[in-house]
């Protein structure tokens, strides 16, 4: 199992749930819950390419 870190699992699903629905704090600019979930994803991802990328490099 890979180590996913708390906060990520919890971004996931707050991305999964705003697909079908909208929180407290949705509106019609957006939603910062949504954002802050997002970016919590993105820099999830790229630090787990750049391991992927460090890790292929070294072999
Ligand atoms: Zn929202």
């Amino acid at each position: 199992m890979p180590e996913v870190p708390f906060s990520v699992i919890l971004a996931s699903y707050c991305v999964e749930y705003h697909d079908r629905n909208l929180c407290s704090q949705c509106d019609s600019e957006g939603c910062p819950r949504l954002a802050d979930a997002a970016l919590t994803l993105d820099k999830f991802r790229a630090e787990r390419l750049e391991r992927h990328r460090l890790r292929k490099g070294s072999l």
